[in-house]
Formats: structure tokens, sequence, C-alpha cells
């Protein structure tokens, strides 16, 4: 190891409350099961130990890579050179009135059944998106009709440039279709984020959150790992239609395919490559291309070695 390399690791294992894993493979953190070996692989368990951790990096000018819960990313073959810091095991959720915290680890999963538990309304769309709460700030995720940008009230970042921690309120954040401004400030960390939601009955939202994920099991390919939709909408068209229509489905490269199931989804089917999944993509967009011309835009992060 090279001696910056060995001084950080060391600087590293000084600080309290964060995991590290050496040369862990990323397939083991990311719903597609694709990815080589980060250097350094690290969780911290608060916003404080995050923000000790990212100052750490730029101390030592260390390649980073900020991950929520890895459903939206493609981690190269060749792993990370440098630091992977995932946000999984920062995930408390608090609850006052209508207004609902939560730390950027936390799933969405749990945000949604906290609403639920709560009889708060708003959030019944996110139940059964794989991602954490900061992955959907980032992405402005959304389902059914439903977007982050509709019940985000407030976001809480720590700037790695500047080393403040800052609040966004909703406006700030500039929210488009599966974009916030995050995407342009990869220096902006998500913290936590504030969601205002309306009072409602229990009942009636445990229901459409069983509802829509019984419609996620039926229309989507969830027996196999993938990292959800492949590419963004296309304004007008559904990307998954035309490539259903280019008679893609089942089309492979290596271990990776379109998933006969759902055309907008590229699915591991055991063993896939990041370079596989790459190539996909490419004979993909090659084909909608030359049939519609125009160019669609995958909706996954490439995160390269
Ligand atoms: C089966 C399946 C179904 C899906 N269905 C949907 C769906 O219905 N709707 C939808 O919108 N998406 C869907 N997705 C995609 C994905 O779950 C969402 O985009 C989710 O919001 C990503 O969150 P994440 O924590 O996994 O982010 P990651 O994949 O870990 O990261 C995504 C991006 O966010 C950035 N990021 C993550 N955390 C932070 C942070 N704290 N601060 C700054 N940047 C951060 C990362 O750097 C990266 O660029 C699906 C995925 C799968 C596998």
């Amino acid at each position: 190891m090279a001696t910056d390399a060995k001084l950080f690791q060391n600087d590293l294992e000084q600080l309290q409350n964060i995991s590290i894993r050496y040369d862990e493979p990323m397939a083991l953190h990311t719903t597609f099961h694709i990815g080589g070996p980060a250097d350094f692989y690290v969780e911290p368990q608060s916003a404080d130990a995050l923000r000790r951790v990212l100052r750490l990096t730029k101390k030592h000018n260390v390649k980073t890579q900020v991950i929520g819960r890895g459903s939206n990313i493609l981690i190269a073959d060749a792993g990370f050179h440098g630091v992977i810091v995932s946000t999984s095991s920062m995930k408390q959720i608090t609850v006052l009135e209508n207004v609902i915290t939560a730390e950027a680890g936390a799933t969405l999963t749990a945000l949604a059944k906290t609403a639920c538990d709560h009889a708060l309304t708003g959030l019944q769309f996110s139940n059964g998106i794989p991602g954490s709460v900061g992955g959907a700030v980032f992405m402005n995720a959304g389902a059914y009709d439903g977007e982050i940008s509709e019940v985000l009230t407030e976001s809480t970042y720590y700037d790695r440039e500047s080393g403040e921690v800052i609040s966004l309120s909703g406006d700030g954040h500039r929210f488009d279709y599966r974009n916030s401004i995050y995407r342009t400030h990869p220096e902006w960390i998500i913290l936590s984020a504030r969601f205002a939601l309306l009072p409602g009955d229990e009942n009636a939202i445990r229901r459409e959150m069983e509802e829509l994920m019984r419609r996620r099991i039926e229309k989507q390919p969830l027996e196999y790992p993938s990292a959800g939709s492949t590419f963004k909408r296309y304004p007008g068209r559904y990307t998954a239609k035309m490539i259903d229509e280019a008679g893609l489905k089942g089309c492979t490269v290596g271990g990776a395919q379109v998933s006969e199931k759902h055309a907008g989804f590229i699915i591991n089917r055991g063993g896939a490559t990041a370079g596989d999944v790459l190539s996909l993509i490419d004979k993909i967009q090659k084909e909608i291309y030359r049939l519609h011309k125009i160019e669609i835009e995958p909706e996954v992060i490439y995160i390269p070695e």
C-alpha cells in the first residue's frame, strides 16, 4: 500500500462509530449484485461520523463516492480505487405530529411504514422502492404518480468543499424528473430529509401500500437482481414499450438480460458483469436510435473505477 493510503488508513481507523472493510466486493452492496472491490468500504453510524469520514477523505485527497442502498448504481468490475461511504447504517426516523425526519440511510420502505403507522398519508408511493432517503432525494425518486418532491420540505447536507452543514428548503432542490440540485453538486452529501404529510386513515394507507406492492410484484422482475428501470422516460414515450416493440425482450449479453417480464429492466441472470450491462445498454440505445432517431438516457448511474 502506498504511504499516503497507509496514512489515510491510520487516521480512518482512529474514528469512532464507523465500520471499515478493505477490498470489499461492491457486488455485496448493490441490488444488481455487480461491482468489484472498493479499496475501503465505510459505514458511518451517524451524521457526525459521516462528516468526520468525509473530512478525512478531503484532508488526504482520497477519491470518495457516497452511496445509499446501491439500488440505482452500476459499479465497475475493477471496483473502486478509493473510499465508498455508505449511509446504510444511518437510519433513524423521527415523527413529530405530521412531520417525519429521516436520516439519509433510512430505507424508503421504513419511511413509508412509519408514516402509515402514524396514520400519515403521502408516502405510499415509496413503499417498495429499494433505495434510501438520501438516494431518493438525490434522484427525486417516484412511482405510481407520487414523487419525493411532493412531500419533501427540507433536506440537510454536508458541503465537502466548505465543511459546513446547510439546510435546503423545498424549492431550493430544483426538482425535476429523476433530478435534483444534488445531481449537479456531488460535493453536497445529504444527511437527512424532512417530509410534511397529511393525516389520513391508517387502514386505507396500508391497503394502498399493499396494492402498490402487489403491482410491483406482478409487473417487475423482482426475482432477479437489477437496478430498477434502466432508462429514463423519454418525453412523450414509454421507454419500456419501445424496447419491447424493438424485439429486445430477452436480449442477452453475458449474464445481463433485458427482462422478459418488463422490458424496462436489465436483470442479472447470474454472473453478469458491469461490462455486460454496459454493452447491453449500448445495444439497446443503438437499436432505439436506429428505429426512432431518439437517444434514450440511462437512469442507472455508472460508477467507474
Ligand atoms: C427493483 C427496483 C425497483 C425500483 N423502483 C423504483 C421506482 O419505482 N422509482 C424510482 O424512482 N426508483 C426506483 N428504483 C431505483 C432506486 O431504488 C431509486 O433511484 C433510489 O432512490 C436510489 O436510492 P439508493 O439509496 O439505492 O441510491 P444509490 O443507488 O446508492 O445511489 C444513487 C445516487 O444517489 C447518490 N446518493 C445516495 N445517497 C446520497 C447522499 N446521502 N448524499 C448525496 N448523494 C447520495 C449516489 O451518489 C448515487 O449517485 C428501483 C430499483 C430497483 C432495484
